[in-house]
C-alpha cells in the first residue's frame, strides 16, 4: 500500500478527480484495521528519464511549466494542472515504480498505489481525462519483459492501447463500459498488433458480468500470453454509486475480480501483480471497492459480506452482457 500526502492536495478545486477520493480511503483503510496488516511504503518522484520510457519532452516541459505558474490550466482535453501538479505527476508514477521494483524484487507479494492523478488517458504526447503521465505504461516499460495489463477502469485506456498497440510484448485486456470515454474508443476492432483485447460491456453489467468477463476472455487471454508481470489499472469507477459510469458493479464484484487477478499471478507469474488507482469518483463507493480489493490482494477476511452501501443492483449476469463477453472472446480469438 502506498500513500503520499502530496499526490493528496493538489488541484483542490470543485471537481470530481478531487483530494477527497485519497483522504477518505485512507480514512477507512486506517480505522477498518487494514492499514496495518499492510507493508506502507513511502512514494518517490519518477525521473525525467523514466517518463521518458512513454513519454514526449513537450508533454513534460507542458506540464512542469503549467504547474509552475500555479493557476489553474488546461493542458489537454478534460486534463488540468494546478500549483502542485508536477511533484504529484512525478510521485504517482514514481510510487508505481518503487511498488513494482519492490514486487519484482520479491519484498513485497503484491502491492496497490493509492495516487492521483490517474494516468490511462494519457497517450505519449497528450495528457487527457484527468491523466496527465501514463504510470502503467511508465511502469510496464520500466518493469520489461512481458508484461500483462489488465483495465478495469469504467472507461476505456485509450492513452495505453496506443502506447502498446504495435508492440506484442505488452497484453492489453481492458473491461469497460462501451462507447463512455472516449467515444469511439475500445471496440472489438481495435486489436493492434493482436495483444489489445477490448471487452465493451453494456451499461448495468454487475458482478456476474464482470466476473463472467474474467472467466471467458480475461483469464484465457492471460494464460495464452503468459505474462511475467500483471499490472492492472484499476478504476473504481465501474462501481454501482459512481456517477462517471453505469456497471453497477458493487465492492463483491470488486473483491471477486481482484481475488481473480491475484490468482492468475499466482499461476501465471510468481504471484508479481501491481495495481495503480485509475478512476472511481464516489466518494462513497471508492473507498469501500478500494479496500474490499486491497483486502483480496493481501488475502485478509473481508471486513463485511455483502456491499456496505446495500445498493438495489442487479448482480446476476444478463443476455445482453453474455453476448457482449462472448463477442469479445470471439474477437480475441479464445
Ligand atoms: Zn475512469
Amino acid at each position: 500500500m502506498l500513500i503520499d500526502e502530496r499526490v493528496q492536495r493538489w488541484l483542490d478545486v470543485p471537481h470530481s478527480e478531487r483530494p477527497e477520493r485519497l483522504a477518505r480511503t485512507y480514512q477507512l483503510l486506517e480505522r477498518s484495521g487494514v492499514l496495518d496488516a499492510l507493508v506502507r511504503v513511502p512514494a518517490r518522484e519518477a525521473t525525467v528519464e523514466e517518463l521518458e520510457l512513454v513519454h514526449s519532452s513537450r508533454l513534460m516541459e507542458a506540464v512542469r511549466a503549467a504547474s509552475e505558474r500555479g493557476g489553474l490550466e488546461w493542458v489537454g482535453p478534460e486534463a488540468r494542472t494546478s500549483a502542485g501538479t508536477w511533484t504529484a505527476a512525478l510521485l504517482a508514477v514514481g510510487g508505481l515504480l518503487e511498488a513494482v521494483d519492490r514486487v519484482a524484487a520479491s519484498e513485497l507479494n503484491n502491492a496497490f498505489v493509492c495516487c492521483r492523478p490517474p494516468g490511462h488517458h494519457a497517450s505519449a504526447d497528450q495528457a487527457m481525462g484527468f491523466c496527465l503521465f501514463n504510470a502503467i505504461a511508465v511502469a510496464a516499460r520500466h518493469v520489461g519483459g512481458r508484461v500483462a495489463i489488465v483495465d478495469w477502469d469504467v472507461h476505456h485506456g485509450n492513452g495505453t492501447q496506443e502506447i502498446f498497440y504495435a508492440d506484442p510484448s505488452v497484453l492489453f485486456v481492458s473491461l469497460h463500459q462501451d462507447d463512455l470515454y472516449p467515444k469511439g474508443s475500445g471496440t472489438l476492432e481495435q486489436r493492434g498488433d493482436g495483444s489489445t483485447v477490448n471487452i465493451p460491456l453494456p451499461a448495468g453489467t454487475g458482478d456476474a458480468g464482470y466476473e463472467y468477463a474474467f472467466e471467458r476472455v480475461v483469464a484465457p487471454a492471460l494464460r495464452r500470453f503468459r505474462p511475467a508481470f500483471i499490472l492492472v489499472s484499476a478504476g473504481q469507477d465501474a462501481a454501482a454509486s459512481d456517477t462517471h459510469g453505469r456497471m453497477s458493479v458493487t465492492t463483491e464484484g470488486f473483491r471477486s475480480i481482484a481475488g481473480q487477478t491475484k490468482l492468475l499471478a499466482e499461476d501465471l507469474c510468481g504471484g508479481r501483480v501491481v495495481a495503480f488507482l485509475e478512476g472511481g469518483y464516489s466518494l462513497d463507493h471508492l473507498p469501500l471497492c478500494t479496500l474490499a480489493i486491497v483486502e483480496a490482494l493481501a488475502g485478509l477476511m473481508p471486513s463485511w459480506e455483502r456491499d456496505p452501501l446495500e445498493l438495489d443492483v442487479p448482480t446476476r449476469l444478463g443476455d445482453e452482457t453474455k453476448r457482449a463477453v462472448d463477442a469479445a472472446r470471439s474477437a480475441a480469438g479464445l
